[in-house]
């Protein structure tokens, strides 16, 4: 039945009309989601947690390969449509929920039985960072794998040096392996989006950097990449100078090894922890 689904024909049959506002672009050619499915670490083992199934063109290909498929879908209209898409998939739930309001460690738990499990989804455009972070703070998955606008899965993938690292590369890489899968061009979309997208899949693991104090460090990450063509001494300073006085600050920058004229975007994890590990003793110290 997969192949053979006419999902624009259920969804016109339904009544349904995309709403900009919730993200609505759905996936039309049928080999992405078949890919994104076989790329996510989906198997007869495996709880996946999907965040939109839309029409459910993700998530049949996620319960053919998955041992039980729970879906957070926000849009109540989908409903009728799911029931009658995934009707032939009894391992494919969806529960009508806000993925930045679910209780997500509570639901894995309560679905994936002490399974593995993994996240997969189409994010939609307007919730990228806090689905992705809330994904990934729920520590419940070995991987996340998810759709997202191009230039944001090359951000998240981007190494240090490049233009294109930033703070939220700092956290996902501080969180796991992120990988680009493929592109996906506008032309897979309905309706058509206005820019390409790209499949990530970031594996997850314990911290990859250790650190005195978690939140220091990402206050460090933020605080580096605020003014992103100041020197990390001006970012620093302007972020701590309150609370930490200038000879402090360098003493900081000395012991860890860091030449205050760098810019946020040439440090790696390590050089983050290292810096934030000196800042933060200095500040408990105040
Ligand atoms: N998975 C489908 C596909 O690939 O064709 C649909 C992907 S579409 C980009 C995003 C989906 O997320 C839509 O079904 C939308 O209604 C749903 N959505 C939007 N905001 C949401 C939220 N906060 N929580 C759960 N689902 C949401």
């Amino acid at each position: 039945m997969s192949g053979a689904l006419n999902y624009k024909e259920i969804l016109t049959r339904h009544g349904f009309s995309f709403s900009k506002g919730l993200g609505q672009n759905f996936l039309t050619n049928p080999a992405i989601p078949a890919r994104i499915a076989e790329g996510c670490g989906a198997d007869a083992d495996t709880f996946v947690l999907e965040v939109g199934p839309g029409a459910g063109i993700l998530t049949r290909e996620l319960g053919l390969r998955a041992a039980r498929v729970t879906a957070l879908e926000i849009d109540e209209r989908l409903l009728p449509v799911l029931s009658e898409t995934l009707a032939d998939l009894p391992n494919c739930e969806v529960v009508l929920e806000d993925v930045l309001k679910a209780d997500i460690p509570a639901l894995v738990a309560a679905k994936a039985k002490g399974r593995r499990a993994v996240a997969a989804a189409n994010l939609p455009y307007y919730i990228t960072s806090p689905a992705l972070a809330r994904l990934i703070d729920s520590g419940c998955f070995d991987a996340v794998t998810v759709m997202v606008q191009k230039e944001v899965a090359h951000r998240l993938a981007a190494k240090p040096g490049s233009a294109d690292y930033g703070a939220f590369s700092v956290y996902v890489q501080y969180h796991g392996v992120p990988r680009i899968l493929f592109d996906v061009p506008a032309g897979c979309f309905t309706p058509r989006p206005k820019v390409d997208s790209a499949v990530l899949r970031i594996d997850l693991d314990a911290p990859r950097v250790h650190t005195r104090s978690e939140t220091r460090f990402f206050e460090v990450v933020k605080a580096g990449f605020a003014m992103r063509r100041k020197t990390l001494r001006n970012c620093i300073t302007s972020a701590f100078g309150s609370r930490l006085p200038s000879e402090d600050i360098l003493s900081a920058f000395a012991e860890a090894e860091i030449d205050p004229a760098r810019r946020a975007e040439t440090l790696s994890l390590e050089d983050f922890a290292r810096l934030s590990d000196a800042l933060d003793m200095r500040l408990r110290k105040e």
